[in-house]
């Protein structure tokens, strides 16, 4: 099957709705990926012929779910190549997954005076978890810093480590710059050190199947909207030996092996870490939409995305009134931008107007807009179903916005 957007978007029923009067272009694809009818079919699916709680009855609705939702985690285990589904967590979102972490380790590995490395262009999911523990723990935040590309100095990052460093918490793919972080180089260096590793796919993930084992990390988060599936699902992928370790998060059902009423004892990995009914259908939802990701055309699927991130950068670069944040030539498919001297919410008011969706404002990254210089940009995302066509109406809705604004 080689990759046809043609055939893409027609399995996309919301890209044929109109916004405005105007058809839709939407590119805010890093703040939420819409959904094939796969996934929109499979939802409906479950809910209609095959739904009841998981892990819990005997009957046969009960035990048909639970092949489905186990079935679901077998799947996100080979879209990370993961080494078991042992490995797999599933979590509420991105957000969550962080908070996972950052809580169980800051129950006996992360202490007073121990240093977590945090990148400058990490979103706020994978910073607040992490300043709790500085808050509640005495833990002391190291940030390495990145230049206008988004590009990291291993051999900075590499003189940042000292023996109380315990955790290295960095993105694979910028929300902002959209440049790919060299994670593999970054884990090696961690271990040298004694440390763990999270990297938060949250971006990278949409863009075909990821290897934690070659990444070499201890823990890989991502989510389930902005991989083609449903809202309210997340995953936390973490290393066996890891796992093991660790505490549970939350108490409640799944997560217990014995409750009497003066001790409790807790369930392996990952039921340790799933307390109470987990996202039943949205964790089904999203293996389904994992598997229409991995039948695609995923070399095709990349370089359209790549060609449209050229063309866009291109054409908006010509245009003379706006200004670029980060131009790595490896970049994800994500732009950020601003028209100068016109602030964002204008433009992308604007650009609605025009059918154009577009996001603007900080994106959840606060400490690299203060290191950018500014409070806000526009920004704009492409997925699998974006055209050239789109880019260009991207670039005339700035131009109009230019001409009115400025
Ligand atoms: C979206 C995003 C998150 C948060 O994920 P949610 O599922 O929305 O909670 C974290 N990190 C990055 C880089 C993101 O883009």
């Amino acid at each position: 099957m080689t990759f046809n957007v043609a055939d893409i978007r027609a399995q996309f029923p919301i890209l044929s709705r109109e916004v405005h009067g105007k058809p839709l272009v939407y590119l805010d694809n890093a703040a939420s990926v819409q959904k094939p009818q796969a996934v929109i079919d499979q939802l409906t699916a479950s809910m209609t012929g095959q739904y009841a709680n998981v892990h819990r009855g005997l009957h046969t609705l009960s035990n048909e779910t639970t092949g489905a939702f186990e079935e679901a985690r077998s799947t996100v285990a080979q879209f990370l190549n993961a080494a078991s589904m042992d490995e797999i967590i599933f979590t509420m979102g991105g957000t969550d997954a962080v908070n996972l972490v950052a809580n169980v380790l800051g129950q006996e590995e992360i202490g007073e005076g121990d240093e977590i490395i945090l990148s400058v262009m990490e979103h706020h999911s994978n910073i607040v978890p992490w300043h709790f523990l500085r808050e509640r723990k005495g833990a002391v935040l190291k940030w390495l810093d990145v230049d206008a590309d988004g590009n990291v100095d291993l051999d900075a990052y590499e003189a940042m480590f000292t023996e109380r460093t315990k955790m290295v918490a960095v993105t694979h793919q910028s929300n902002v710059f959209g440049t790919v972080t060299p994670v593999k180089e970054m884990a090696r260096i961690a271990h040298e050190h004694g440390a763990m590793i999270l990297s938060d796919g949250c971006q990278k993930a949409v863009h075909g199947p990821v290897d934690v084992q070659d990444l070499g990390v201890d823990f890989y988060v991502f989510t389930g909207h902005k991989t083609y599936g449903p809202s309210g699902i997340g995953v936390l992928y973490g290393k066996k030996s890891v796992l093991d370790r660790l505490p549970p998060y939350r108490g409640g059902g799944e997560m217990i092996d014995i409750v009497e009423q003066d001790r409790v004892t807790y369930n392996e990995p990952p039921h340790r870490f799933e307390a109470g009914t987990p996202p039943i259908l949205e964790a089904i939802a999203l293996g389904t939409a994992l598997r229409w990701m991995m039948a695609q055309d995923l070399d095709g699927l990349v370089a359209h995305e790549r060609a449209l991130t050229d063309h866009a950068m291109e054409a908006l670069r010509a245009t003379n009134f706006i200004e670029l944040y980060g131009a790595h030539p490896d970049k994800g498919p994500v732009i950020a931008f601003n028209l100068k001297g016109i602030h964002p919410h204008d433009v992308s008011t604007i650009l609605d107007r025009q059918g154009v969706a577009v996001r603007a404002g900080h994106h959840c990254c606060q400490p690299l807009m203060k290191k950018l210089g500014t409070s806000a940009t526009a920004r704009a995302s492409f997925a699998a179903y974006n055209t050239h066509e789109e880019i260009d109406a991207l670039v005339e809705a700035c131009r109009k916005a230019h001409d009115l604004l400025s």
